[in-house]
């Protein structure tokens, strides 16, 4: 029966109709996601943050070292320029070079924990970089690949679209009618072919007089169990 070829190949287009629209709806998706690039972003911010902070941390120890080391050799110039002969004053000054050659000692040892952490968060900072470049690169890259592919899929669409207008146009309304009707029911199957003696999409068998009149195409045929229309092709 041209009805049940016709009905099945509207179901085939509009099947195929839809699936163009979910790989579009896809393609839209990726194309306005940039959650990806943001989290990455997040994070390559709160490290440079930190590393702001570690830097000025890094010139403030500095700054103090140097003062100690002037004070250090200040001390030094007092103890042994001859000046002060005082064996009292001269006793105090050594222990405030001993002091400050302590601090000094801390100072430094501090400023050397603190310049391995910066290694780290540059080493970090740079990971996140690089990372930042290659997503951008991929985005970019998927831009060309995903507009062009949307492009060729919005031509099919526009076909196949064309193409189920005709195909309807050979439906009589009953049947249209009834195959929407069921297609909305049905997530879009509202046409099961015949596979042997059963309706291919439930599995149930069909009874000698719906086989024969489905196999002969003199009259519409539904699966008693699923409703569909049955297609003998
Ligand atoms: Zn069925």
């Amino acid at each position: 029966m041209n009805d049940m070829q016709s009905i099945y190949d509207l179901q085939m287009t509009d099947l195929e109709i839809r699936d163009i629209y979910s790989e579009l709806d896809d393609i839209a998706r990726k194309l306005s996601s940039d959650q990806d690039l943001m989290v990455i972003n997040g994070r390559l911010e709160k490290i440079n943050k930190a590393l702001e902070a570690q830097e000025s941390d890094r010139r403030q120890k500095e700054r103090e070292i140097s003062e100690l080391e002037s004070k250090i050799s200040e001390l030094q110039g007092m103890l042994y320029d001859g000046i002060i002969t005082n064996e009292k004053e001269l006793q105090a000054l050594e222990e405030q070079k001993g002091y400050a050659s302590e601090e000094l000692t801390s100072k430094e040892d501090d400023l050397l924990e603190l310049m391995i952490e910066i290694e780290k968060l540059i080493d970090s900072r740079d990971k996140h970089s690089e990372a930042v470049q290659k997503l951008l690169a991929r985005k970019s890259s998927d831009l060309i690949h995903l507009s062009a592919r949307k492009k060729d899929l919005t031509s099919d669409l526009d076909k196949k679209q064309s193409e189920r207008q005709a195909l309807a146009l050979d439906v009589p309304a009953d049947l249209l009618s009834l195959y929407e009707k069921l297609k909305k029911n049905k997530s879009g199957h509202a046409v099961s072919k015949l596979e042997g003696r059963l309706c291919s999409v439930c599995r149930v068998e069909l009874p000698v007089k719906e086989l024969q009149d489905a196999k002969a195409g003199i009259r519409l045929v539904q699966c008693n169990s699923c409703r569909r229309i049955i297609y003998a092709s």
